[in-house]
């Protein structure tokens, strides 16, 4: 039978009102043997990651709480996500927004911020997450400008706990969910669904990962932190990796209460590179087309399924979109020319050849 659909059944006032309800859907070709693994595709999201939920939810709260004045200017620093996420939503409401962001994260994100109409300033990539983190501050303190904190505000965590997790919630009512595996960022998204699970689905054990080189949490070594919870200075076990949007050099304020309550079962660290690896067989076998950190908590998913019992089900967050990454590693070796293969094909018929 041809397939159909039939909309869903309500018209959209904005763009806005189209962020969340992301589907949870079954790995089929490269999970393994003994489980059944989920993936949550946060790329459903209309700019095409997790952190449109976020950078809602900041604007709306701050517009409640009246600490962002109609066309004030909104400020953030972000490794690109949430730059995005906040382009969009101050485009929607009409507010000017300036995105401070290192030089090292890709170029993609950048153009995507500049197109959705927001400013971006660079920052050097040797003063890391914590330097780009301190301009901000610097540049809101000197020009009056909001501030959207992702990293401390209350309304991270709070927007997984309403969305994310009510969504798990109904997906998985009266079904098995055995694993709930997630990275990190700010830790919005752990913490907030932590705090459904723990009460609601208490036999879920909770996973988090975080890079093999940049084990921030596996350190054991405290965040030293401002008065106002940000981070006082980088953190000693922080390193280089390539899972974009995970780990910045602190561990933020949002994270930690994750840390503090007990929001987590297992902390299992991935190898930047098995990211890499599980995104490309993510997008070849499966169809599904995730980031560097969506392949990142894939390999954690896969990890966890291997002292699984029998039956168990994992559910893994796919944080964005693998488009966001043409630039870097994720597309190292997708050539644009025609390879041997392909010019092969090519000239196996007389018709339509390039010379
Ligand atoms: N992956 C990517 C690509 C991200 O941009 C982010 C958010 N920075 C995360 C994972 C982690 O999400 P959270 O901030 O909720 O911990």
């Amino acid at each position: 039978m041809t397939r159909q659909t039939n909309g869903r059944g309500r018209l959209f006032d904005n763009i806005l009102e189209t962020v969340g309800d992301t589907p949870c859907i079954r790995i089929n070709n490269i999970g393994p043997a003994n489980a059944t693994i989920y993936v949550k595709a946060e790329a459903f999201n209309p700019a095409g990651s997790v952190k449109d939920r976020l950078a809602l939810n900041i604007i709306e709260a701050a517009e409640a709480s009246g600490e962002l004045q109609p066309g004030q200017t909104v400020i953030e620093a972000t490794s690109g996500n949430t730059g995005i996420g906040l382009a969009m939503v101050c485009a929607a409401k009409g507010y000017p927004l300036i995105i401070t962001m290192a030089e090292s994260f890709s170029v993609e994100r950048r153009k995507l911020m500049r197109f959705l109409g927001a400013k971006v300033i660079l920052t050097p990539k040797e003063q890391k997450a914590f330097g780009m983190y301190e301009k901000t501050v610097e540049l809101a303190k000197k020009h009056g400008w909001f501030m959207a904190s992702q990293f401390e505000t209350p309304a991270n965590a709070d927007i997984h706990e309403n969305t994310t997790a009510r969504e798990i919630m109904t997906d998985f009512d009266g079904e098995r969910l055995d694993y709930f595996v997630s990275g990190y960022g700010t830790g919005g998204t752990v913490a907030g669904v932590s705090r459904v699970l723990r009460k609601e689905r208490p036999d879920t054990k909770i996973i988090l990962t975080e890079p093999a080189n940049a084990a921030l949490v596996g350190s054991g070594e405290a965040q030293e932190r401002t008065a106002a919870g940000g981070p006082a200075r980088g953190h000693s076990a922080w390193a280089p990796h390539p899972v974009q949007g995970w780990t910045p050099d602190f561990i933020p304020l949002v994270l930690q209460e994750a840390l503090d309550n007990e929001g987590y079962d297992e902390l299992l660290p991935v190898a930047g590179p098995d990211g890499i690896e599980w995104s490309k067989k993510l997008a070849r076998q499966e169809g599904i087309f995730t980031g560097i950190s969506g392949g990142a908590t894939f390999a954690a998913a896969m990890k966890v399924a291997e002292t699984a019992p029998d039956g168990s089900v994992i559910l893994c967050m796919l944080p964005d979109t693998g488009e966001r990454y043409l630039s870097t590693p994720l597309f190292d070796g997708v050539a644009a020319d025609m390879d041997d293969e392909e010019l092969e094909l090519m000239r196996s018929t007389p018709g339509c050849q390039l010379g």
